[in-house]
C-alpha cells in the first residue's frame, strides 16, 4: 500500500480522524443510538475519490466521490456499491504528432488502499450472478472513504470463463454486450454482495442509469421473502429506491436490443419468473412496442419513487424529455424534481484558501459553509491577505507546470483555464474558432493572455480525440508553447492545481447538454472567476458579479451560427472587460478583481458544496424512503429477508 495514497483520502475528509460526535443526520433526524436506521446504499458506475484509485473518468465520478465524502462528513447512515476495474479509466499521453494514446495501468490491490472482503472463517466473500446460460462469480473489495464504506464488485475470479473475467477490467471500455454484462454485475451483483455482507435493510439510491437492474433483484428478493406477486413486489421496490439522471439528450442513455436482453437475462428471468415481455416493458416508453430497445433511464424512473434532474434548469429539460412516460400528466407534474449538485469543499480548495477561512471565521464554516461562510464573513478578510493567498496557489499551479510537464507560464499573465473531458458538447476548440481573433489576443503585449486545457477523449470518441489534435498542433504550428498550453493526463491532482491557481475558468457547453458541470464551482470555491454559457449550475450561481455570461441563452438556428457568435461573445467579453480588469492596476493591485474573487466565494459557499446537496436529499428523498421502508421491510408476515439468502446472496433454488 503506498501510505501516501492512504492518508490523502483520509486527510481530505475534514472530520475524520477526530473522535465521534453526534452528526448532522442524528441532530437532525433525532435517529438514536440502537436505533438501527436503514442504510443508504448509493449505487454508481464510477467513484473519483483520489488519483491513486483509476476508477473514474469524469464529473460523474467526482460528483459520486464527493457524494460519499459529504455524507461521512454529515455523518449519514451510507454504503457505496460500484466496480472494481482492475485497469480502470486510461493514462493518457500526447504523441510527437499531437494525438492521444492510450495506456491503461493495472490497479494493483497492494498499492491502492483497498482490501478484501472476507467472510467468518477469512475466506474471500463472493457473490453470484446469472449471465447466459452461466454462473458468474465476483470477488467484493472495500475502500474506506472516511466513515463510508465503497463496496467494488470484481468479476475476476478464478472460477469465471475468460470473457467474464474481464467484465469489471475497464470503466466504458467495450462494447454494448459487455456494457450489459458490467451493469447486470453492478445493479444485480450489488444488492447481493449487500446482502451477503450483512445489509439487509437498504434504501437505495442510483446515481445514472449504469446501476437500474439493482431494481430486479430488488424485486426478486420482495418476490422470495414476503411471497409479492411480480406487480405488487415493483410496488413495494419503488418505495425504496431514488434515481438521479445526469443526461439530458436522449443518445446519452444506455439501451439495449432485445436479443441482447433475452441471452443475457435467460436464466435470471427463470429465478425472477417473468416473461421476456415483462422484462423489456419496465425499460420501454411504449410497452407494446416491439422494436424499441430497453433502455436504462427508463427502468429506473419507472421504478423510483423519487426522481432528479442535477440543476434546476436541467430538471425542467429531464421533464421536458421523459414527459412521454406519464402521459396523464402535464410537464410540470411529471415527478422528476431537481437537486443541484455541489462539490465537497474540503476536497477542492487550496490549503492556502482554507487556512485563510480558518483565520478570518469561526471554526464551523467547513461543517456547514451554508450558514457560517456568509457573505458578510468572507467580506471581512482584508482584500492583501485574500489576494496573497490567490497569488500563492497560482505559484503553485505554475510550479506543478513546470515540474511535472517542464513547461513555463508567467504567474503575473491573466491565466485560463479549460479542463474536463474532451465530450464534443463541451466544445473545447470553441476558442478556436476565430483563429485569427485568438491569435491576437494571445500575442497582445500589453494585456498578456496564456490559456491552459487539460482532458481525456473516451478512447472510442473519434471527434473528441480531434478536438486534441486541433488544440495541439495550433500551439505547435504557431509556436505558442509559452502562452497556450496541454496538460497531458488530467485527473484528480491535476484538478485540484488547476482549479485552484487559475484567474478564469472557461465552459463553452452547448446549451442545455451540461446538466449541472461542477468544475467551475471547485474553482469558484478558491475563488476564481467563471466565463460561462449559461447552462447548468452556472445560471443558478451567475449573479453579475462573480464572473461573466457567455452569449445568451436562446435558439440557434443551426450549430455553426451558435459556435460563430458564442466565439465570438468569448473574445469580446475578453477584450473589453475581462483583460482590462484583470490589468487595472491603478493601485497596488487590481480592487475590483479581488472584489470580484470575494464574491465568487461568497456567492458559492453558501449553496453549491456536496454538504448543502446531501441535506436535501435527506430531506427530499432519504429520510421520507426510510420512513416507507420501515413499512415495506419490517412487516414480516412474509418471512424475514434475513434468513431466506445464504452467505452468497444466490436464492434458496440453488443451494
Ligand atoms: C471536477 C472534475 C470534472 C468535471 O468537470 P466538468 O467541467 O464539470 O465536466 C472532470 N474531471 C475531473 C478530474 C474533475 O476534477
Amino acid at each position: 500500500m503506498q501510505p501516501g495514497a492512504h492518508t490523502d483520502i483520509l486527510s481530505s475528509m475534514e472530520e475524520t480522524d477526530k473522535k465521534p460526535e453526534i452528526s448532522w443526520f442524528r441532530k437532525k433526524y433525532g435517529i438514536t443510538v440502537g436505533d438501527l436506521p436503514p442504510t443508504i446504499a448509493y449505487f454508481s458506475a464510477e467513484f473519483g475519490i483520489h488519483e491513486s484509485l483509476k476508477i473514474y473518468s469524469g464529473g460523474l465520478g467526482i460528483l459520486a466521490g464527493d457524494h460519499l465524502k459529504s455524507a461521512s462528513d454529515l455523518g449519514l447512515p451510507l454504503v457505496a456499491v460500484g466496480l472494481f476495474y482492475h485497469q480502470g479509466y486510461f493514462n493518457q499521453s500526447i504523441n510527437e504528432s499531437g494525438h492521444q494514446e492510450e495506456v491503461y495501468l493495472d490497479n494493483e490491490p497492494k498499492k491502492i488502499p483497498i482490501e478484501q472482503c472476507t467472510d467468518d472463517v477469512k475466506k474471500p466473500l463472493c457473490i453470484i450472478i446469472p449471465i447466459n446460460k452461466d454462473l458468474v462469480s465476483a470477488y467484493i473489495w472495500k475502500v474506506q472513504v472516511g466513515r463510508v464504506s465503497l463496496y467494488l464488485l470484481d468479476s475476476n475470479h478464478e472460477a469465471n470463463k475468460p470473457e467474464y473475467r474481464a467484465i469489471t477490467d475497464t470503466l466504458y471500455g467495450g462494447d454494448k454486450e459487455k456494457r450489459l454484462c458490467q451493469e447486470m454485475v453492478l445493479g444485480i451483483g450489488g444488492v447481493r454482495a449487500l446482502q451477503a455482507l450483512g445489509y439487509n435493510n437498504c434504501i437505495y439510491h442510483m446515481n445514472e442509469g449504469h446501476s437500474a437492474f439493482l431494481v430486479l433483484e430488488v424485486i426478486r428478493s420482495l418476490m422470495n421473502t414476503k411471497n409479492y406477486s411480480f406487480k405488487e413486489a415493483k410496488t413495494a421496490c419503488a418505495r425504496l429506491c431514488t434515481f438521479t439522471t445526469h443526461t439530458p439528450v436522449p443518445a446519452g442513455h444506455d439501451t439495449f436490443n432485445e436479443k441482447l436482453i433475452e441471452d443475457h437475462f435467460v436464466e435470471y428471468l427463470k429465478e425472477l419468473g417473468i416473461s421476456l415481455n415483462e422484462f423489456m416493458a419496465l425499460g420501454k416508453i411504449n410497452e407494446s412496442d416491439p422494436q424499441e430497445n430497453f433502455n436504462m433511464t427508463v427502468c429506473a424512473l419507472r421504478s423510483a419513487q423519487f426522481c432528479n434532474g442535477v440543476s434546476k434548469l436541467h430538471g425542467k429539460t429531464s421533464r421536458q424529455m421523459w414527459m412521454k412516460l406519464f402521459p396523464e400528466k402535464t410537464e410540470d407534474q411529471v415527478p422528476i424534481i431537481s437537486i443541484t449538485n455541489g462539490v465537497h469543499h474540503p476536497t477542492w480548495m487550496g490549503r492556502p484558501m482554507q487556512e485563510l477561512l480558518n483565520k478570518h471565521l469561526t471554526p464551523e464554516w467547513t461543517k456547514n459553509p451554508a450558514e457560517f461562510a456568509s457573505r458578510s464573513t468572507i467580506e471581512t478578510i482584508p482584500d492583501e491577505s485574500f489576494s496573497k493567498v490567490r497569488v500563492k496557489m497560482k505559484e503553485a499551479l505554475m510550479q506543478y507546470i513546470e515540474k511535472t510537464h517542464n513547461l513555463i507560464l508567467n504567474p503575473e499573465y491573466l491565466t485560463i483555464g479549460f479542463a474536463r473531458r474532451f465530450a464534443t458538447y463541451k466544445r473545447a476548440g470553441l476558442l478556436l474558432q476565430d483563429s485569427e481573433q485568438l491569435l491576437k489576443l494571445l500575442t497582445n503585449t500589453e494585456h498578456p493572455l496564456q490559456i491552459i486545457y487539460a482532458g481525456k477523449a473516451h478512447p472510442k470518441d473519434a471527434k473528441g480525440k480531434m478536438l486534441i489534435h486541433m488544440i495541439t498542433s495550433f500551439i505547435k504550428e504557431h509556436n505558442l508553447k509559452t502562452k497556450m498550453i496541454f496538460l497531458e493526463n488530467y485527473d484528480i491532482s491535476m484538478a485540484k492545481f488547476l482549479v485552484a491557481g487559475v484567474d478564469m475558468w472557461l465552459n463553452n457547453p452547448l446549451r442545455p447538454q451540461e446538466a449541472s458541470g461542477t468544475s467551475g464551482m471547485k474553482v469558484a470555491f478558491n475563488g476564481g472567476l467563471n466565463a460561462s454559457i449559461s447552462d447548468g449550475w452556472w445560471e443558478e450561481a451567475y449573479n453579475g458579479k462573480n464572473g461573466w455570461i457567455i452569449g445568451t441563452p436562446k435558439e440557434y438556428k443551426t450549430i455553426e451560427e451558435q459556435n460563430k457568435e458564442e466565439a465570438k461573445s468569448i473574445y469580446t467579453l475578453l477584450e473589453t472587460q475581462i483583460l482590462p480588469l484583470y490589468y487595472n492596476q491603478a493601485s497596488a493591485f487590481p480592487h475590483t478583481w479581488i472584489s470580484m474573487n470575494k464574491e465568487a466565494l461568497a456567492s458559492v459557499c453558501h449553496y453549491f458544496s456536496t454538504h448543502r446537496m446531501i441535506q436535501e436529499y435527506c430531506d427530499k428523498a432519504y429520510v421520507p424512503l426510510m420512513k416507507e421502508v420501515t413499512k415495506v421491510c419490517h412487516s414480516r408476515e412474509g418471512g424475514n429477508p434475513e434468513t431466506k439468502f445464504n452467505k452468497t446472496g444466490s436464492p434458496p433454488s440453488r443451494e
